[in-house]
């Protein structure tokens, strides 16, 4: 099942898409985070669906990012042994997961813009797979942690390098408005055969520059969602982005930086394709 949100008419919409059909749930479910919810038991939420939602066409959705305002955004640095090896930031990869939070602001959604601000030149691409949280979560061990996600989606955790780069906190270069992005969908967990091997396809214009499995990812999924319920309640909506693989922009010689008019592209298999294009801010 695929989880999508936007507007129609103008007016804020969140439900699921069914080939050219998208199910509008809004009425049912007015907060997008109930929707979320029931994406952890998707079949009664399918039947909810067909039993209560407006048929629309998809192309009358103007896609937006799968949740509009999440109540966290929390992305996992330096999860790659090759994106370690080509970071100067790190020298090896770090005893814990390495977290930073975006705002909401800083994510847009598919097939909308990207912006490279008037204050740095430095845009950087990094494809990502994200993960939704579909319940209310502390402290859940490694074993069960993956029962709490609802399901997956592409992110581009995109970066202005040098205002990471200001102190030790990557806050400002990670957090510009509309610099990011995610969707098309939530891809729900029960249609991803297995999250920890999946094929992560970064292109810039269609040249691919990132290339790798999950199967890679240093702290796996599990061990990520269950670190972070050790500090903090994870609940349904809360999306963490698990980390880029090599191949970013900054690492080439000379540095590939993202310019208007660029196409960025984040493919995963079984959960999609996010696509956005480069303008000014
Ligand atoms: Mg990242």
């Amino acid at each position: 099942m695929k989880i999508c949100s936007g507007s129609i008419d103008g007016r804020p919409v969140h439900g699921i898409a069914v080939g050219e059909t998208f199910q509008d749930l809004t009425a049912t479910l007015p907060d997008v985070n109930d929707l979320i919810a029931a994406a952890i038991e998707p079949d009664a939420l399918k039947e909810q669906s067909a039993q209560s939602s407006v048929a629309r066409s998809m192309a009358d959705l103007v896609i937006g990012p799968p949740i509009p305002r999440p109540g966290k955004i929390i992305c996992v640095g330096t999860n790659y042994a090759e994106h370690v090896a080509e970071s100067d930031s790190v020298t090896e990869a770090p005893g814990h997961p390495m977290l930073f939070v975006r705002f909401a602001e800083s994510v847009t959604g598919h097939g909308q813009p990207i912006l490279r601000p008037n204050n740095s030149m430095s845009f950087d691409y990094e494809g990502e797979l994200a993960v939704v949280i579909g319940r209310p979560t502390r402290s859940v061990p490694e074993n069960q942690a993956l029962a709490a996600i609802a399901g997956y989606s592409p992110f581009m955790d995109g970066t202005l390098r040098d205002f990471q780069r200001h102190t030790s906190q990557f806050t400002p270069g990670k957090n510009f408005d509309q610099s990011g992005a995610w969707g098309p969908f939530i891809v729900t967990a029960d249609e991803v055969t297995d999250p920890s091997d999946l094929r992560l396809t970064t292109s810039v214009n269609g040249e691919v520059v990132q290339s790798a499995s999950t199967s890679q990812l240093i702290y796996g999924i599990a061990r990520i969602v269950s670190y972070v319920s050790s500090f903090t309640t994870l609940l349904p909506g809360d999306v963490i982005a698990t980390g880029t693989p090599g191949g970013v922009g900054y690492a080439k010689e000379p540095p590939q930086w993202l310019t208007p008019g660029d196409q960025v592209r984040v493919e995963i298999s079984d959960v999609g394709i996010l696509e956005n294009v480069v303008a000014d801010a």
